[in-house]
């Protein structure tokens, strides 16, 4: 398929990684509208003024996240939920957060439609976490924050990472991973990307 030859050659060769993009339909996260260009690797627009994410990057993302199956995963905006199936495929458990109430449904519904079951998108500012659910082994931000939110590095267990756009404007951004050991944390660039901001507080929309 089209898609794994565009994630091949963006660098994506984890067999797992891979593995998860064959088994989970992009087509199901777009609007009727953009179904044509479900499997191009590109980002495409979503309800409230939101983006799905550009399929290479979602796989570089979830490959240097380097997700283990008995891992207990964050996600941080969940969009209409393409990132948090694709994690789904490769950890025990997922839990996703989104500040727009109407994507949260729709990110609900999807995961649905597909039969997964252990991924849970929840209503709220992910920028705060989840400390109940937590200790995370991995944390995946997928909006822009200017530096990683510290509530988020204090919910990831030590010897997890976390993977974070961050930059002070749309224009330049750099993805990072930070992996927690012991009280302190090792910071690593990864590539310059482009999301959408991470944004404080709920939205009704
Ligand atoms: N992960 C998605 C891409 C989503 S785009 C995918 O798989 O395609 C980024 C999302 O982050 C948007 O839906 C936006 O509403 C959400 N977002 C921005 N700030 C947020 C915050 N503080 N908490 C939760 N979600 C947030």
């Amino acid at each position: 398929m089209r898609l794994l030859v565009a994630l091949r050659s963006a660098g994506v060769t984890d067999a797992r990684v891979l593995g998860a993009f064959e088994r989970i339909d992009r087509s199901i996260f777009v609007s009727d509208t953009f179904a044509d260009a479900a499997f191009d690797d590109t980002a495409l627009p979503i309800a409230a003024g939101q983006t799905i994410s550009q399929p290479s990057v979602v796989g570089l993302m979830t490959q240097a996240a380097r997700v283990g199956p008995r891992h207990v995963v964050l996600e941080v905006g969940s969009g209409t939920g393409y990132q948090s199936a694709i994690l789904s495929q490769l950890a025990r458990r997922v839990y996703s957060v989104e500040r727009h109430r109407s994507l949260v449904r729709m990110a609900r519904a999807n995961h649905a439609a597909l039969g997964l079951t252990n991924v849970t998108v929840i209503s709220g500012d992910g920028s705060f976490g989840l400390p109940d659910q937590g200790p995370f082994d991995r944390i995946l931000v997928t909006a822009a924050a200017e530096d990683p939110p510290g509530p988020l590095l204090s919910q990831l267990r030590d010897g997890g990472s976390m993977v974070v756009p961050v930059g002070v404007s749309d224009h330049i951004q750099t993805l990072i991973k930070v992996t927690r050991d012991g009280d302190g944390f090792d910071y690593e660039e990864l590539m310059p990307v482009r999301f959408v901001p991470l944004i404080e507080g709920i939205e009704q929309e």
